[in-house]
């Protein structure tokens, strides 16, 4: 962490006084969460860090079907919660247990994860797939959807002083299902692209349907076309190949040394396509036949 101009480091107690040091011109006080981000993005210029860690963000409450998750929360907590293990057809127990490696999920938390995305970043295509809240508090305290918070990166979308404070999961219905799929080299590799599932099915039929591709670029997309094709028709191994199809040429690559955009088309259209048949069809997909 190069931190040349550091000076001091507070430690409030309250998101009032942490709101109150942050929006403060003169101390340019920047927050600090899992404090993982520095390594990629080091701060020359800060003169002051506010820890978030004394704050009372790290929680996981379970609320009418759905679950709220306090901003601080390590993602080591998601991995060992009951609570996250049962919602949403574990698809946010499946994405928190293959962030990093053990002492990155120590580390890492939920809020810092979504309002710093890299390429590689999980939680935000999730969060999205799942049409999650989120709480923000500064001055004033707005709430808004996944949908609004990733349309542009997150730091430049909050105002000085403001606070992510909260993830609201919204009730997962009985005859929803979700999947979330990530391609690595490695077991612990950052990700060269995922995608998450949400949808609802009665018998074969996808009555609502959310496909969301991440890593293509640094902010998750979702795939409107391929969800058209989806939607209100009866699932098929046909039907299931066009909506992949369309995923993968529907979506915005971004430049990533790792790979070609190529390369990342043809992951979208296996993914996508293995996560249809898993949770559409019922098939049981070896991963090894994904690719
Ligand atoms: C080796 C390694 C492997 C990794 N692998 C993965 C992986 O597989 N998947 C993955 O998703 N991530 C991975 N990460 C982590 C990811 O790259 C980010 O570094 C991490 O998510 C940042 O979270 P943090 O809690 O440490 O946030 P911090 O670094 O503390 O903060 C990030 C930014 O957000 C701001 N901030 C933090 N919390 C808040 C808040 N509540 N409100 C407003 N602003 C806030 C901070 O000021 C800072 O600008 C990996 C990191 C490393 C080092």
């Amino acid at each position: 962490m190069r931190l040349a101009k550091l000076q001091r480091v507070s430690y409030p107690e309250t998101v009032a006084e942490a709101i109150q040091i942050l929006s403060d011109k003169k101390r340019g006080a920047v927050a600090l969460s899992g404090g993982v981000s520095f390594v990629f993005s080091p701060l020359q210029s800060v003169e002051e860090l506010v820890s978030l860690s004394r704050l009372p963000l790290n929680y996981i409450k379970r609320k009418n079907g759905g679950l709220r998750i306090g901003a601080t929360t390590p993602i080591a907590d998601l991995v060992t919660s009951r609570a996250v293990k049962n919602y949403g057809d574990g698809i946010l127990w499946e994405t928190a247990h293959r962030i990093g490696s053990t002492l990155n999920r120590n580390l890492i938390t939920v809020g810092g994860n979504l309002v710093q995305p890299f390429i590689w970043s999980d939680l935000s295509t999730v969060v999205l797939a799942l049409r999650a809240g989120i709480k923000i508090q500064g001055k004033k305290s707005r709430d808004l959807s996944a949908e609004e918070f990733f349309t542009r990166l997150p730091r430049q979308f909050l105002k000085r002083g403001e606070l992510v404070t909260e993830i609201v999961f919204p009730p997962f219905p009985k005859n929803y299902r979700a999947a979330y799929e990530k391609f690595t080299l490695t077991e612990n590799d950052f990700a060269l692209l995922k995608v998450a599932v949400v949808l609802a099915r009665s018998g074969r039929v996808c009555r609502d349907v959310i496909i969301v591709v991440g890593g293509a670029t640094i902010l998750p997309q979702r795939v409107l076309s391929a969800e058209e094709i989806l939607r209100k028709k009866i699932g098929s191994q046909i039907l299931v190949n066009e909506a992949s199809e369309v995923a993968a040429e529907e979506i915005k690559v971004s430049r990533d040394i790792r790979c070609s955009e190529e390369y990342k088309r043809d992951l979208c259209r296996a993914l996508v396509r293995g996560i249809l048949e898993r949770i559409l069809l019922d098939q049981k997909v070896p991963e090894w036949k994904l690719f």
